[in-house]
């Protein structure tokens, strides 16, 4: 075995569609290229934690297509007309683009602490306004939408009959009527009413944020924006939408009203939603104190390595109780993993066992097989730490060689393509190579009792300022400390 085995071709990834409430097996419209559309943050503020779970689970998300070898076209938007920016930028008396640029620049960085990797394409609402206009007019002239008496425009979701098909309501309990409208972008199920596609200009809210229009000088409602950069950069039917569970409603569903509404074609194949992130069991809130961004975290002395490893341990369907003393034992777990890593890298002998073969193999499939299934990250996990476990066990009994260890160490890289929490840099300076030829030669020679030629040997390493250590995997070479 020079190289990983090829996973069975029996594991095929299958992933939990929220709209028809079961496990699905990824199928891409076109051959085997996924595109993805994932609703971004509002750029109003430092995202916090509970936003960096559904952004880590999306990685994840994305990280695991990848592994199964899809290609993968992701859109992430940024939030940068609503309510807050707007509310934000009119507060601090700058320009909006300015307000809200600090915010852009503050989430990249995050991304990175947080090894997430960047998407395909990060649309900002303000560059699509004419998508938007474009999407609101059609469905004017297509009588679905409307222009209230306060001159915004609504969609009418009593001419859309799907209408609550993703989070599975029924229209006919609920007291819709034609009267009924709402104007913000946030409400809850019991509030169900024609929602905005377009704001009608109102200085006292929006100051001089304005733009133009066909049906008046404004602004578009929330759901618009997602719907408009997603059609235009990825098509009128995707392959996978993912949100946080609380965009699901109203937003998303919204979302395929218009969509369809507009082009009578599925908006979304798949539809994925992460849990909620609670903290030492209760709602993060600002005024229980309990409200953490990543940079409150990163100023506790946490990692983002830390963070990224509690965000993803939880599978994404549950909901994650983040507490500091887990994080903290996070630590422990992080270091064992990158022990065992550079114990792997010290390795130089070589041995002819091949009882780690079957091992490995088993390790591999078992993490394949348990992210597959919709993203089993705990069994994944567990996965890993068994191959750790036996490793280290064969690593004790002289069973590991270079090859072996270089086998060990090419499925963690593997694994990592999915997790994203492993380092291979050795944190020690490399030992030149011709230092370890030299030892892998007396290591041979003491086996032939060659003894002039081992000590020969020993005094060409130490006259570089090496020693010889015994340990469990044979032999090994330290630099001494000068
Ligand atoms: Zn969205």
């Amino acid at each position: 075995m020079k190289s990983l085995p090829p996973l069975p071709t029996n594991i095929a990834l299958t992933l939990y569609n929220t709209e028809a409430r079961q496990k699905v097996p990824l199928k891409p419209i076109k051959d085997r290229h996924v595109k993805m559309y994932t609703c971004g943050p509002t750029v109003y503020n430092f995202a916090h934690i509970g936003n960096f779970r559904t952004y880590v689970f999306e990685d994840i998300l994305r990280r695991t297509i990848k592994f199964f070898g899809f290609q993968i076209t992701q859109v992430m938007n940024l939030t940068d007309i609503d309510d807050k920016t707007i509310r934000g930028a009119l507060e601090k008396n700058i320009p909006l683009n300015q307000f809200t640029q600090t915010f852009k620049d503050a989430f990249f960085a995050d991304l990175k602490t947080l090894s997430i990797e960047p998407v395909e394409n990060y649309p900002a609402a303000t560059d699509y306004i004419d998508e938007m206009i474009k999407i609101v007019q059609k469905l004017l002239e297509k009588g679905v939408a409307y222009q209230g008496t306060d001159g915004s425009i609504y969609f009418s979701i009593k001419h859309f009959p799907r209408y609550g098909c993703l989070s599975h309501l029924h229209l006919d309990e609920l007291k819709v009527g034609a009267s009924e409208r709402v104007l913000c972008d946030e409400y809850d199920k019991e509030n169900v009413a024609d929602f905005v596609l377009w704001k009608a200009a109102d200085e006292k809210r929006d100051g001089n944020i304005f733009w133009e229009s066909p049906f008046g000088r404004g602004r578009p409602g929330w759901h618009i924006e997602c719907s408009a950069m997603a059609m235009k950069l990825l098509g009128e039917t995707i392959d996978i939408h993912v949100g946080g569970i609380d965009n699901m409603f109203p937003h998303h569903e919204n979302e395929i009203a218009q969509c369809e509404a507009y082009s009578n074609k599925t908006f979304a194949n798949l539809w994925m939603h992460s849990e909620h992130l609670i903290v030492d069991n209760k709602k993060m809130s600002k005024s229980l104190g309990n409200f953490f961004t990543l940079r409150d975290l990163l100023n506790k002395g946490f990692t983002g390595t830390q963070v990224r490893y509690m965000l993803m341990q939880t599978h994404y369907k549950t909901q994650l109780n983040f507490t500091f003393s887990g994080l903290e034992s996070i630590n422990v777990t992080l270091m064992r993993l990158q022990d065992f890593i550079f114990r792997l890298q010290q390795i130089h002998h070589t041995v002819s066992d091949r009882v780690i073969e079957p091992i490995i193999e088993r390790a591999y499939i078992a993490f394949a097989t348990s992210m597959a299934d919709d993203l089993n990250i705990s069994a994944a996990l567990a996965a890993l730490f068994e191959l750790v476990r036996e490793v280290n066990a064969l690593c004790d009994a002289g069973s590991v060689g270079k090859e072996q260890a270089g086998l060990v160490l090419l499925l963690l890289k593997r694994m990592n393509e999915v997790l994203g929490v492993l380092s291979f840099e050795s944190p020690h300076e490399e030992i030149p190579v011709d230092l370890q030829e030299a030892l892998a030669k007396r290591i041979e020679a003491r086996k032939q009792k060659n003894w002039a030629l081992a000590d020969a040997l020993r005094d060409q390493i130490s006259s570089r300022g090496y020693v010889i250590e015994d340990s469990a995997e044979g032999a090994r070479l330290k630099k001494v400390q000068p």
